[in-house]
């Protein structure tokens, strides 16, 4: 019942996004649109487990997998439940009581709530005009780490190279990219790890490798950045069905360039759609689009909701005023949320 018993910096958390799904049409989670991961499900339906083990203690035949991909090494990855938690993990291994963590705005808004709830705290600078990094700003003497979304969310576009580059090199401290859309940039920063011994470039398979249900994401760094942070990460968090799910899609890239290519193909018409109904979107390098709404934000994200269609509304935020961010779908998709969105705006109007 007392407040006072919470930690303190804790207090002023509220519980996440959360909403009443129903059958609705989900536009709101940027998850992928061909639906289940057919490698993990077939892994799934198969697998005959002992689940009175243990999973591995570092989920090493993922660490493997993934080495595999990259070329890399299996100690060059940690991985966990979610990129979420490997993002915790981040941030209970390297901030101190009271450091500074640089965060942009507007960016992954859940950045803030790892960053606090580890005891640092959260120093906001805003992107330019363009939604670009400003490098000097971020650059503060008193920050402790800097972590960034590219593609931002939920912006959509990436951040230039150049700038990530020089914020790696002029940064004392660990600089985290998250790249949880960096299947639909087609660029990452992951060959840099050995190159840069302050960055850690963050994954998931909850985006284009649709498997947000399992939850699995990974960190890429370099071998001394990823021993600390295995050092900290809590012993077999990653449950052996998705560690095995996991190695399944990572096996079967050909499924994610299917579905690269279909956000690829589908974003043009949908981004020409809004802009006939009045809607202002911006650039995006990945599977959504925010875009300023014609109409009142709430009147557009609980009018789609009324029929059956979720998007997320980010309009009362600063920077991202009266706007909404909408998944990029299947045509069919594309073309029912944009008959809905009329019908919001003429329902509105009238
Ligand atoms: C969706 C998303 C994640 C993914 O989180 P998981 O815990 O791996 O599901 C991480 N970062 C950003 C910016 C995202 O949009």
């Amino acid at each position: 019942m007392s407040m006072e018993w919470m930690r303190s910096t804790a207090r002023h958390f509220r519980k996440y996004y959360n909403p009443d799904v129903g059958d609705a049409v989900r536009m709101d989670t940027n998850t992928n649109v061909l639906g289940s991961n057919p490698a993990a499900m077939r892994f799934l339906e198969s697998s005959r487990m002992d689940l009175n083990d243990y999973p591995n203690t570092y989920s090493d035949n993922l660490r493997d997998a993934l080495a595999d991909l990259y070329s890399l090494e299996r100690d060059n990855f940690v991985v966990g439940a979610g990129s979420d938690e490997v993002l915790d993990v981040a941030f209970k291994t390297f901030t101190e009581w009271g450091e500074n963590v640089i965060v942009p705005v507007p960016s992954y808004t859940l950045y803030d709530y790892f960053v606090s709830m580890n005891g640092g705290k959260a120093y906001a600078v805003d992107l330019d005009e363009d939604f670009q990094l400003d490098v000097d700003a971020m650059l503060v003497p008193d920050g402790k780490m800097i972590i960034m979304p590219s593609p931002n969310n939920p912006t959509g576009n990436s951040f230039r190279e150049k700038d990530m580059i020089e914020i790696l090199e002029r940064s004392k401290g660990p600089v985290i990219i998250d790249e949880a859309y960096g299947e639909y940039a087609g660029r990452s920063m992951i060959p840099k790890v050995d190159e840069f011994k302050n960055l850690i470039v963050m994954r998931t398979f909850s985006k284009a490798y649709a498997m947000a249900g399992l939850r699995v994401g990974y960190s890429v760094s370099n071998k001394n950045i990823s021993d600390m942070m295995n050092c900290v990460k809590i012993p077999y968090s990653l449950n052996m069905m998705s560690e095995g799910a996991a190695i399944a899609a990572v096996k079967d890239q050909d499924f994610i360039k299917r579905s690269v290519e279909l956000v690829n193909k589908n974003r043009g018409p949908l981004v020409s759609g809004l802009k006939k109904m009045g809607f202002e979107p911006f650039p995006s390098d990945s599977n959504f689009i925010l875009a300023r709404s014609p109409i009142d934000h709430e009147a557009m994200a609980g009018g789609l909701k009324g029929k059956g269609i979720l998007i997320r509304d980010f309009g009362s935020k600063r920077r991202t005023e009266n706007c909404v961010r909408t998944t990029i779908g299947t045509k069919e998709l594309n073309d029912l949320l944009l008959r809905k969105m009329e019908e919001v705006i003429s329902e509105t109007e009238r």
